[in-house]
């Protein structure tokens, strides 16, 4: 289960951001992950809560968007996207090495509560 080491990484990054822009709290997380990434939303929603719990991200949402494979075809010079991991051009059946996309694992987005009340209120 690799989720779980990407969550830890994740949640470390989180803290990290999270301290430079004093957040008191981060509600949500919007993440791009590409299908080669070969990650499963639930498993690593699953771990990231549990290795967050009683921090400034419990109970985090992630927002989770997959980003499809694209490869780059030499021959057609245009770009495909991979369906089902066959990495084949569909036009004209050239293999396909030059991923362009589809491996991305990045964090788009931290939301979060500074927690300052400016003494007004
Ligand atoms: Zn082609």
């Amino acid at each position: 289960m690799h989720e779980l080491s990407i969550a830890q990484s994740l949640f470390e990054i989180v803290l990290e951001e999270g301290r430079r822009y004093r957040l008191e709290r981060v509600n949500t997380i919007r993440l791009q992950i590409g299908a080669l990434a070969a990650v499963v939303p639930e498993a690593l929603t699953f771990s990231f809560n549990m290795i967050s719990e009683n921090s400034i991200a419990s109970g985090a949402l992630l927002e989770i968007e997959t980003v499809p494979v694209v490869a780059h075809c030499p021959k057609c010079d245009v770009l495909c996207e991979v369906e089902n991991l066959v990495f084949l051009c569909p036009e004209c059946g050239e293999p396909l090495f030059d991923i362009v996309s589809g491996r991305e694992l990045s964090i788009i987005d931290i939301e979060g509560e500074t927690g300052e009340e400016d003494g007004a209120g």
